[in-house]
C-alpha cells in the first residue's frame, strides 16, 4: 500500500506524467513573515527588466537592498537615478545575505564563476527568478548553501505597476537546497511578500517545473506562437488585397482586447462578450488553425526543453555563434510589413493623443 502510494506520489511530482497533479496550496500574505529579512541585505545582481522592478519593490517595502552592477554598464546611471545603493557585483555579494541573480540567463554562469562564487559563503542564500542555470547545470552551487527561486509570472514593468497600485502579480517560488539554518524557504516567501506577490498568491514549484513550463510557454504560446499567429493572419489579409491598416487592427491591435477578456474571465468570458457570429466562427474554425500537427509539434518543443536540447542550442547561439541567428530574427521581424505598418499607426495614435 505504501509502495503504491509512493508511486502515485512520484507520478504526481513528475511534470511529464499524464496523471493529473494534486492541487497545490496557494500562499498569501498571512503565510509569509518578512521579519526573516530584517537586518539582512539582499543583493540584486542586474538592473534590467526584472532587476529594476524587484530591487525597487523590495527597497520600497523596507528591505535592505544593494544593487550589483558592472561600473561600465548603462544600468549604473539608471539605478543611481532611482536612488538605490549600487556596488560592483563582487562587492554587493560580499555585503549580502541573499544574492538574487537577475542578469540574463546566458551571462549568469560567467558572472557567477568570476564575481559571485569566490565571495559566496554557506551562510548566504543564492536566489534566481528562473531556474535555467541550476536545472541545466551551468551553475553548480555548493552543498549546504540555500538555493531558492522567486519567479514572478509577469514582465518587470507590469510587476512594478501593479505593486504601485498596492497589489501584486502571482509568482512561483522554489527551494532547491535548504541552508544549514533552514531559513531558505521562509526567505523566499518573505521576498514574495515584500514584492506583494503574496497579495495575489504564490505557489511552490520545483526548479524543473518552473524552468520547463516557462520556456515551453514563451516558445509555443506567449512569444513564439502568438506572434506567428498574428503575422500569418496579417499576411493572409494583405496578400488577398486588404489594406495593411485594416489587417493590422484586426490581427494585432484587437488581440489586446481579446487577451484582456481572457485574463479577466477565461475563455468563457471572452466568448460571452464577443458576438455570436465571432463565437460560432471562432469555435468552428479554431481546430483548423491549431491542428493535431500543431499539437504534436508542441509536444516536441516540450521534449526539447525537458531534455536540455533547447538549452544547449540557446547557449551555443549566445556564446559561440555570437547571436548571429538572433540578430537575423530581429532584422527579419523589423522588416516585416506588420512592423512597418504598426510603427506608422502607433506613431499616428501617439501624435493624436499628445
Ligand atoms: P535583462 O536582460 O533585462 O538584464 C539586464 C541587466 O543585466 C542589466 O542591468 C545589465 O547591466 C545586467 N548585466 C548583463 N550582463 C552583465 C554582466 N556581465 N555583469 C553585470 N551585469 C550584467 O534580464 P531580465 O530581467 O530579462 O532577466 C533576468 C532574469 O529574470 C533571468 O533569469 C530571466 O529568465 C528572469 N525572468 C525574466 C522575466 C522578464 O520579464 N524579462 C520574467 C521572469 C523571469 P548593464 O547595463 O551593465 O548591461
Ligand atoms: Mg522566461
Amino acid at each position: 500500500m505504501v509502495l503504491i502510494y509512493n508511486l502515485f506520489y512520484m507520478l504526481n511530482q513528475n511534470p511529464t506524467a499524464t496523471t493529473k497533479p494534486t492541487p497545490r496550496p496557494v500562499f498569501y500574505d498571512n503565510d509569509a513573515d518578512m521579519s526573516v529579512l530584517s537586518g539582512k541585505t539582499v543583493a540584486v545582481i542586474g538592473y534590467g527588466a526584472q532587476g529594476r522592478a524587484q530591487a525597487r519593490m523590495m527597497h520600497q517595502s523596507g528591505v535592505n537592498v544593494v544593487v550589483g552592477l558592472r561600473p561600465t554598464g548603462k544600468s549604473w546611471a539608471v539605478a543611481t537615478a532611482d536612488g538605490l545603493v549600487i556596488r560592483s557585483v563582487s562587492e554587493a555579494v560580499q555585503m549580502a545575505d541573499i544574492v538574487h541573480i537577475l542578469i540574463p540567463d546566458e551571462t549568469q554562469k560567467e558572472v557567477y564563476d568570476t564575481e559571485i562564487a569566490p565571495f559566496m559563503t554557506k551562510d548566504k542564500i543564492m536566489s534566481f527568478s528562473h531556474g535555467f542555470n541550476i536545472v541545466y547545470k551551468q551553475i553548480l552551487p555548493p552543498a549546504n548553501m540555500g538555493v531558492i527561486m522567486v519567479a514572478p509570472k509577469a514582465p518587470g514593468t507590469e510587476e512594478y505597476k501593479v505593486y504601485q497600485e498596492g497589489f501584486g502579480v502571482p509568482a512561483l517560488f522554489s527551494v532547491r537546497q535548504e541552508n544549514e539554518t533552514n531559513t531558505a524557504r521562509s526567505v523566499a516567501m518573505a521576498m514574495c511578500k515584500a514584492m506583494y506577490f503574496t497579495k495575489a498568491g504564490i505557489m511552490e514549484a520545483t526548479f524543473e517545473e518552473e524552468t520547463y513550463e516557462d520556456l515551453f510557454g514563451e516558445q509555443a504560446v506567449l512569444c513564439g506562437g502568438l506572434t506567428e499567429l498574428i503575422k500569418a493572419g496579417f499576411d493572409t489579409l494583405v496578400e488577398a488585397g486588404y489594406p495593411e491598416e485594416f489587417a493590422y487592427f484586426e490581427c494585432l491591435h484587437e488581440a489586446k482586447l481579446i487577451v484582456d477578456l481572457l485574463y479577466q474571465g477565461g475563455t468563457q468570458k471572452m466568448w460571452e462578450v464577443v458576438s455570436n457570429t465571432a463565437e460560432y466562427g471562432g469555435q468552428s474554425r479554431a481546430k483548423r488553425i491549431i491542428t493535431d500537427e500543431t499539437r504534436a509539434e508542441m509536444k516536441k518543443i516540450l521534449k526539447e526543453v525537458e531534455s536540455g536540447e533547447f538549452a544547449e542550442e540557446y547557449l551555443q547561439e549566445m556564446r559561440d555563434n555570437k547571436m548571429a541567428k538572433m540578430l537575423a530574427y530581429r532584422k527579419a521581424e523589423g522588416d516585416h510589413q506588420l512592423e512597418i505598418t504598426g510603427t506608422r499607426i502607433r506613431s499616428m495614435f501617439k501624435k493624436m493623443r499628445d
